[in-house]
């Protein structure tokens, strides 16, 4: 079992396995994108393959493939395909942007994929593209109607950013009235690639929440499942939940039980820490075995940060947050 020393059994890894994107949400990468990764730099799909097989051995029980898009990197269902076979695995789940993802619905599903987080921050058409500077959202839309014919269960991500999709809010609540969804506000952070301004955010939970009091004034807390990271809320009468994550507050930072590996093999403890472990480098030193390769990343989690401001004021001494969320997985 993998512990930290606050005593949080760690059992969820986040695994980025691209940076590269086929959208510029403006909340995580500039309109001109990023400085990609040279393929080189990336772990391969064998290297991953081999460190997640590490990590579930060590107790790893939950993997969420994200990116970046996931499905931006050519050869990606085959290894979806390898990492579902691990044995002692029992949970693997996708976070997607939805743009090219409608077609694969089926073979994810026979692949085992039950849930899906999809982002969608807005319904409208124009604002879609202001946000994303792409005219996806049909194709979005068609994503989330086929995963709901194949019985994939989802969860609609919507990042809520001052002036640009708050009148979004009560719409993808909306949808929650006949749709067997989860919609789940978060807080914005501040991983554009741009650099953090260090200002208070004006959509915090609390807004979030009386905003959608307006309208549905009998929304009511339901239980939130172990380790979520987000309050929940049900409507009376809806199919759906409403999910807030404080992403910004960090609220959720006292039952972590996750660690983040990024595109290029280092090893996050934290979101908002720097980077704690270069695995590329051990997986790719021959002199190394697989235990040699655990215990490092056992030694890194046992000092993993209490919480994300801890983790920031680390970090802040020698290089504040300047990292795109497509580098990190969200
Ligand atoms: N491309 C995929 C997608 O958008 O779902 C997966 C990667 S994306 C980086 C993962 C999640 O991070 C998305 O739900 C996205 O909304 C969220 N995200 C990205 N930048 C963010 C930010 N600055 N603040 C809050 N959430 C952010
Ligand atoms: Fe791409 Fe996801 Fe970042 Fe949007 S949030 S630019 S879809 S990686």
């Amino acid at each position: 079992m993998l512990t930290d020393n606050h005593g949080r059994k760690i059992n969820y890894l986040r695994l980025a396995v691209t940076d590269r994107c086929n959208l510029r949400c403006s909340y995580c990468m500039p309109e001109e994108g990023i400085q990609w990764l040279e393929r080189k730099e990336l772990l391969s799909f064998d290297e991953m393959l081999r460190t997640c097989n590490m990590l579930v051995t060590a107790g790893i029980e939950k993997i969420r493939i994200t990116g970046g898009e996931p499905f931006a990197r050519k050869g990606i269902m085959s290894f979806i395909s390898d990492l579902a076979k691990l044995d002692g695995l029992k949970e693997l789940t996708i976070t997607t942007n939805g743009v090219v993802t409608a077609p694969l619905i089926p073979e994810l599903k026979a692949l085992g994929i039950k849930s899906i987080n999809l982002s969608l921050d807005t319904l409208d058409r124009d604002r879609f593209y202001a946000i994303t500077f792409r005219d996806e959202l049909p194709a979005v839309l068609n994503t989330i109607d086929t995963a709901l014919a194949h019985d994939i269960h989802l969860k609609l991500n919507a990042v809520v950013m001052n002036g640009k999709n708050t009148e979004d809010i009560l719409p993808l609540v909306a949808l929650t009235k006949d749709l067997p969804i989860d919609v789940r506000f978060i807080e914005e952070m501040p991983f554009n690639g741009d650099g953090h301004t260090g200002q208070e955010i004006f959509w915090d939970y609390k807004r979030i929440l009386d905003h959608i009091k307006t309208q549905y004034p009998a929304i009511a807390k339901i239980q939130d499942p172990p380790y979520s990271t987000s309050y929940n809320y049900q409507i009376p009468g809806h199919k759906g939940s409403i999910g807030i994550i404080a992403a910004y507050t960090r609220l959720f930072c006292g039952t972590c039980n996750r660690i983040r590996i990024t595109p290029q093999g280092t090893l996050k403890t934290c979101l908002y820490d720097n980077g704690v472990l270069n695995i590329k480098s051990l997986l790719r030193d021959e002199t190394l075995n697989d235990t040699t390769i655990v215990s490092a990343i056992q030694n890194a989690i046992a000092h993993k940060p209490k919480d994300g401001h801890e983790a920031e004021r680390i970090r802040d001494v020698s290089n504040p947050v300047h990292e795109s969320m497509a580098t990190i997985g969200g």
